[in-house]
């Protein structure tokens, strides 16, 4: 299933501003609400998709996270608008507060926004380090608040109703008058859900919730770095009185590794190569990320030199190509040499006394200026 482009849906630029998003989504809602285009599913499907492009849009986090991945990164089970009611509850403040909204809707709008979202849980997750090499799934399993299966949430017994709050007469707001002005307050009976429960379910106490282990696989896409924050919409805990659930916030380690370091999408190798490897060259076979490779040591490499091997690193979050190796030469002198070494070595050093190398004569004679003066 394509989805749009979230500014697409709104209509509005990449850059666009908080104020900009909220009024452009302020538009489209009134245009498509469903009170004023009653059994219409096409307005219907155009309400939520302009829902849940606000959802995203301006929410500075999640706005981050789909410029970046686009509708990868929030495109996890349970992500967008189910229900018009879930968008009610999560708009409360422009569905409810707004004068806008409040002048059209505003009776239906507000006895529709008492189910209170559920709370946001967060998690780590620990991955090894080659891990982000490919799009991988990790199941985790996390205790969290869910809807009550003996009472689907109401949190009356089964074969009871919970009964119209008496005080609120089931509007979950109480009026006020204190002379000229009235002044509508959350009903203190209800605390604003408009029911009352005279006889609770008994697992989930009238709450409606119980806690229960839940195992959610997680999607990690490819190129996932260490401090990251995945989201996943609609796997934190269960909404009160049938709001919408909260997200799920994992937090992603990525374990250190014996060899390699990782800079973004580049991976960082030091490889010790002998001196008379260095000096006359040679083939190596070296770990990457995915196996091994030829690395060829060019004749004459000094110490510190990086030879950048292409496409060795990791996939690139967004999507094109991948990172390289680098692999940064340390050059091994020997601590213990056999007598045949130490013999070769000397009658070495003899043949370099004489015909020193250009570089070598400049170096001494700048250390020769430094001593005369
Ligand atoms: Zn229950
Ligand atoms: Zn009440």
């Amino acid at each position: 299933m394509a989805k749009r482009d979230y500014y697409e849906v709104l209509g509005v630029a990449k850059n666009a501003g908080k104020a900009e998003i909220k009024k452009a989504y302020h538009k489209l809602a009134l245009k498509y609400h469903p009170d004023r285009n009653p059994g219409d599913a096409e307005a219907e499907g155009k309400f939520k998709e302009a829902a849940d492009a606000y959802s995203i849009l301006s929410d500075d986090d999640k706005r981050k996270q789909y410029d970046t991945y686009g509708h990868a990164g929030n495109g996890f089970p349970g992500g967008g608008f189910s229900n018009v009611e879930d968008i009610f509850s999560a708009f409360s403040e422009i569905f409810g507060g707004s004068s806008v909204f409040g002048d059209f809707f505003g009776g239906a709008a507000r006895s529709r926004s008492r189910g209170r979202r559920g709370a946001s849980l967060r998690c780590t997750i620990e991955l090894e380090f080659s891990d982000p090499v490919e799009n991988t799934q990790k199941t985790i399993t996390i205790r969290k608040a869910e809807t009550c299966d003996t009472c689907s949430g109401s949190g009356a017994k089964p074969g009871t109703k919970p009964d119209h709050c008496p005080q609120c007469n089931g509007a979950g707001v109480v009026m006020t008058s204190a002379g000229f002005f009235s002044m509508r307050s959350t009903c203190p009976r209800c605390a604003g859900r408009g029911e009352v429960i005279s006889d609770p379910c008994t697992p989930c106490g009238g709450t409606g919730r119980v806690l229960k282990d839940k195992e959610i696989a997680l999607k990690l896409p490819a190129g996932i770095e260490d401090g990251m924050t995945l989201r996943v919409g609609g796997e934190g805990e269960s909404g009160e009185n049938r709001g919408p659930a909260g997200d799920l916030l994992c937090d992603v380690h990525v374990k250190p590794h014996p060899l390699f370091k990782r800079a973004g999408a580049d991976v960082y190798l030091e490889l010790p190569v002998g001196f008379a490897q260095a000096a006359l060259g040679a083939k190596l076979e070296v770990p990457t990320l995915r196996g091994r490779a030829d690395l060829k040591v060019q004749r004459g490499t000094q110490a510190g030199t990086v030879t950048r091997m292409k496409g060795e690193g990791f996939p690139r979050l967004d999507g094109h190509g991948r990172g390289d190796q680098l692999v940064e030469i340390v050059i091994e002198v020997p601590q213990k040499l056999t007598k045949e070494q130490e013999k070769l070595l000397r009658e070495f050093a003899e043949t370099e006394e004489q015909n020193i190398s250009p570089e070598r004569k400049s170096f001494l004679d700048k250390v020769k200026k430094l001593i005369s003066k």
